[in-house]
């Protein structure tokens, strides 16, 4: 099925890999290569603030060299995770990518007004996702140091496929390192993020 049409408000607008950033075609057809393929894995459980299951929707918009995902409630209003090409990435990549999805709608961002584009508070909740996932992929799926980096290799190949500076990726990779290596579980973080938002229950 394809995904339905989508009101702009509803819409935590997060290709992850870009950090919500509209992907430039100027990267584009700079990699002549045939991309590699992966088998698709199967979605984490996730349930958002309200306690509403979190439905994962695979589609094959976008590029097909890129893996990308979108947090959004769906036209009947129901939690949902648009995945998109999850076959371009890496297994431990494509896990990454939905728990920082999901992370989207555990914090609540799903439901709150979106911040402006590339600002410091949409940043931000792109930060405090990407942390979420990891200590999820750390706690629940027993990631070590060997798949951690697995998943920041993946992240630095999309990140410079879609033409990032260097300074945006490795910023973005000392930010998970330093969740993986220093913060505690991942439910206590969310609670923290949601006790600041006033959204606590
Ligand atoms: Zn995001």
């Amino acid at each position: 099925m394809s995904p339905p049409s989508l009101t702009p408000s509803a819409v935590f607008a997060c290709a992850c890999l870009a950090w919500g950033m509209a992907i430039s075609g100027a990267a584009m057809g700079q990699d002549e290569q045939t991309p590699a393929r992966f088998d698709v894995v199967a979605p984490p459980p996730c349930t958002n603030n309200k306690g509403e299951t979190v439905r994962f929707i695979d589609s094959g918009r976008g590029r097909p060299d890129l893996a990308t995902a979108m947090a959004a409630r769906d036209g009947d209003g129901n939690a949902v995770v648009f995945r998109s090409n999850y076959a371009a990435a890496p297994p431990e990549f494509q896990s990454f990518i939905d728990r920082h999805e999901c992370a989207h709608h555990q914090t609540g961002d799903v439901d709150r007004p979106h911040p402006p584009r590339n600002g410091p508070e949409h940043l931000m909740n792109e930060s405090i996702s990407d942390c979420i996932a990891i200590l999820r992929l750390r706690d629940e799926d027993g990631y070590d140091r060997a798949a951690f980096d697995r998943v920041a290799a993946a992240m630095r190949s999309d990140m410079a496929k879609v033409g990032f500076p260097e300074i945006s990726i490795s910023s973005r990779i000392s930010n998970i390192d330093n969740c993986f290596t220093k913060y505690g579980e991942p439910q206590d973080f969310i609670n923290g993020i949601l006790e600041q938002r006033g959204l606590l229950q």
